[in-house]
């Protein structure tokens, strides 16, 4: 306990200043409040000292006492209405920043809270402490709000305190105003940094903040639990990488693009969406819808980025199954006749720049209906799934092997000679005449071709002519007896 020695001079400002370093140290607001109670038991010279703080409500609740046993169970946890505060200060005499209410002046029958039951001494001094006095001042925050009231009694010489000690108690309770204000900032912050990561962990969507700095540009600073299963990842290992990383090679100039163009356009710029292939640790791409903010700093500079991301893989599926089936022919999953036409144009218009010769070779099976008529449509449809397969795996791969309808194919081949497109028609014919084993069926089924080839060359323009020679010069092979290819005539001026 500090004798009065203590409490005067060089050593008191010193054990204030150690309490004062001890009440600031950023503990939450439940240790700072009892570091202040305390504080002012060691280090300012009273054996009691009580912190109210202001609510919302405009009442004051006691949070932290410091004394005798019988003083904290009568007065923690008590409320009272700022309103009783306000007629405590009306009848205090100031001291400085200080109120203190002697006795007297107490109203008739006023409640007292607590009455320590100490003698009171030296009834004749006018300077002695009665134990009815009370002595408070208020906390403020640096702006100079009212945060709470911090209220002494007992002085340890039972003597109105003098000057100095005033002084120590009114340097206190501002820094001790100070620090209660930033423990409660403090540990509001942290409850809205508790909502934000429970909503951020919690949340259905992948999420994930991506580093700004020079120090941690473009690595991921946090991911929630949602996005690591998206790419099928650790959230250590995504922590250590960087989002190119794992972002498909042909995406990362778009991506940087767009992080570019957020910061170029400010915090008007934000959100933006955009669709990015992730690569999934298993070797699978994961289409992702990711919609971009930036969060800036209070002077303005890009901090991180913040993703919400979505994974839209099976609607591209989807979408891309859609495509596919625009341009190819259901039952065989050859090019259809549109994707056929679209080739065309394109072959044509590569051998006219490059002097080169083609050739169209249409292709159509002998006698196909019989086979629908005796063996049903199902056993038709297999013949023409097969010999689909047969064509193709013949062609070269630069060919294009197209389903016309029907029982009609039709072979583009690029850069080919008259000897060579015969040679191709010869093996597209060998092919086809090998027995087609189908399920449920005895005997294998024989099946013939009938090929009518046009050549293309330099003055060829138009598909659809030469398609039409290639057309006529089949129905030529079919007249001719079937199982044949004929050689359109004219080559030109298509
Ligand atoms: P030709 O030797 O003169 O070519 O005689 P063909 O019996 O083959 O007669 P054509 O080529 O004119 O007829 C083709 C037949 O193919 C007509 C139709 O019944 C059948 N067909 C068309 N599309 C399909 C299909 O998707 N599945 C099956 N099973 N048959 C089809
Ligand atoms: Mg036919």
């Amino acid at each position: 306990m500090p004798t009065e020695t203590d409490m005067t001079g060089i050593d008191a400002m010193r054990r204030l200043h150690r309490t004062v370093v001890q009440v600031s140290s950023g503990g939450n607001l439940v240790d700072t409040l009892q570091a202040v109670v305390e504080g002012v038991l060691d280090a300012v010279g009273f054996e009691v000292a009580v912190v109210s703080l202001l609510a919302d409500d405009a009442t004051y609740e006691t949070l932290a006492v410091a004394g005798p046993e019988g003083a904290r169970d009568q007065l923690l946890d008590r409320s009272l209405p700022a309103d009783a505060w306000d007629a405590e200060l009306a009848i205090a005499e100031s001291w400085g920043a200080l109120y203190f209410v002697p006795h007297e002046r107490l109203p008739e029958g006023k409640p007292v809270g607590w009455v320590p039951e100490v003698e009171d001494e030296n009834e004749d001094d006018p300077d002695a402490w009665h134990h009815l006095d009370a002595l408070f001042t208020q906390l403020r925050s640096p702006a100079g709000d009212v945060v709470g009231v911090l209220s002494v009694d007992l002085p340890h010489d039972r003597r109105k305190p003098d000057r100095f000690r005033r002084e120590l108690l009114e340097m206190f309770a501002t820094q001790a105003g100070i620090a209660i204000n930033n423990a409660r900032l403090t540990d509001r912050l942290r409850a809205s940094e508790e909502v934000l990561r429970q909503a951020f962990d919690g949340a259905g969507s992948g999420m994930a903040v991506i580093g700004l700095h020079l120090g941690d540009a473009g690595r991921f600073v946090r991911v929630n639990p949602a996005f690591c299963r998206m790419v099928g990842r650790r959230e250590a290992d995504l922590l250590h990488s960087k989002d190119d990383d794992i972002t498909h090679p042909d995406d990362r100039a778009a991506r940087a693009a767009l992080l570019g163009e957020l910061v170029k356009r400010g915090a008007a710029g934000s959100p933006r969406q955009s669709e990015k292939r992730y690569l999934h640790s298993d070797g699978t791409i994961i289409w992702a819808l990711v919609t971009t903010s930036i969060v800036w700093s209070a002077d303005g500079r890009p901090l991180s980025a913040v993703s919400q991301i979505e994974d839209v893989s099976s609607r591209r599926a989807a979408e891309a199954e859609l495509a596919r089936r625009a341009d190819h022919d259901v039952l065989t999953g050859l090019p259809n006749r549109r994707t056929l036409r679209r080739r065309l144009v394109e072959v044509i218009q590569s051998s006219q720049q490059q002097q080169d010769r083609g050739a169209v070779l249409f292709c159509d099976i002998d006698r196909f209906k019989k086979v629908n008529d005796t063996l049903g449509h199902g056993v038709g449809d297999r013949v023409l799934m097969a010999i689909a397969g047969r064509l193709q795996a013949a062609a070269r791969d630069s060919d294009m092997v197209a389903r016309l309808g029907g029982d009609e194919f039709v072979v583009v081949g690029r850069g080919l000679s008259v000897a060579q497109a015969e040679e191709l028609a010869e093996r597209l014919r060998v092919v086809t005449a090998e027995p087609i084993g189908i399920d449920g069926l005895d005997e294998p089924l024989c099946a013939t071709l009938s090929i009518g080839i046009a050549m293309m060359d330099t003055q060829t323009t138009d598909p659809d002519k030469l398609l039409h020679r290639a057309d006529e010069a089949m129905y030529q092979a079919k007249l001719a007896g079937r199982d044949a290819y004929r050689m359109a005539e004219t080559t030109a001026q298509d």
